[in-house]
């Protein structure tokens, strides 16, 4: 508290953080500052956030919740290999939490589950060696039975793998290298680690993070326009800009 809440500064270090998780305190309220200032931003959207899916889809990744997989998980060219975590609401873990911070509405992902290895190659094996095995089975060799079991529902070819022409094997081996989904959402500030988005870097001075055209008023950390992948790089931002405004404020 401040009195009467009326303080004469002639510097002022904001450091209130994005919109992520408010019920830990998180307000957006360094944006009104930069607003009332007239310093632009950019859009804002929950990032590093796990991804949500149309009731269909989710009635079938719900029985997996807890399973958690080695996975690449990608959207266009960027890509993350990572674990990725089965969740009661669709879809988490870091591969799934990286590769937030790209996605968007409308965009499919595409997972694949057998991260380095050609799955087709496994399964012509697999059909070799044991030609009386189904397909599930040969895959939980690699994968969580109850995804692999998953991935066998999404096949929807019974049958012994020994049976499988190429043609089946090539589509069962897409099914695990290249499975795509279209999330339709994100389970937003309520769990998002970072905000992506927020006070435009090119309205502050790169060395100092001073308004450029307000002087005495910083803005440093979330606030700003920076967001880092997973591995402690929001914390290290957070702390660099902060000394760095606390060297001149
Ligand atoms: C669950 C979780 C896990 C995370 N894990 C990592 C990680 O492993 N590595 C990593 O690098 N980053 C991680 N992050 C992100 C990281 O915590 C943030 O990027 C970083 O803390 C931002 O620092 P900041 O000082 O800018 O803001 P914050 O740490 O958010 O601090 C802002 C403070 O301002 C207060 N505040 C807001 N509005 C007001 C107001 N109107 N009046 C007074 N006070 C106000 C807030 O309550 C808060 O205490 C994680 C975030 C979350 C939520």
């Amino acid at each position: 508290m401040v009195g009467d809440g009326r303080v004469t500064t002639t510097s002022l270090v904001v450091a209130t953080g994005g919109k992520s998780i408010p019920k830990m305190g998180a307000t957006g309220f360094a944006y009104d500052v930069a607003r009332q200032f007239g310093l632009k931003l950019t859009d804002t959207r929950p990032a590093l956030v796990p991804l949500t899916f149309e009731p269909g889809a989710l009635e079938k990744l719900t029985p997996l919740a807890g399973v958690s997989t080695n996975a690449v998980v990608s959207r266009g060219k960027t890509r993350f290999e990572e674990a990725l975590l089965f969740t009661h609401r669709g879809l988490s873990g870091p591969a799934i939490l990286q590769i937030s911070s790209y996605w968007r509405e409308g965009d499919p992902i595409t997972v694949d589950l057998l991260p380095g290895e050609d799955a087709l190659d496994f399964f012509r094996a697999a059909r070799q060696s044991a030609p009386k095995q189904h397909l599930q089975t040969a895959l939980a060799e690699r994968l969580p039975k109850r995804l692999a079991q998953l991935v066998g529902d999404n096949i929807n070819q019974p049958g012994m793998i020994g049976d499988f022409s190429d043609k089946k094997l090539t589509a069962a081996a897409d099914a695990v290298n290249r499975w795509t989904l279209k999330p339709v959402g994100s389970e937003g500030y309520r769990t998002a680690e970072v905000t992506l988005g927020g006070i435009d870097t090119a309205d502050l001075d790169a060395k100092t993070l001073m308004a450029r055209t307000v002087p005495g008023l910083f803005f440093v950390g979330e606030a700003v326009d920076v967001t880092g992948w997973l591995g402690g790089y929001n914390f290290q931002w957070a702390w660099a800009s902060g000394y760095a405004a606390g060297q001149v404020a």
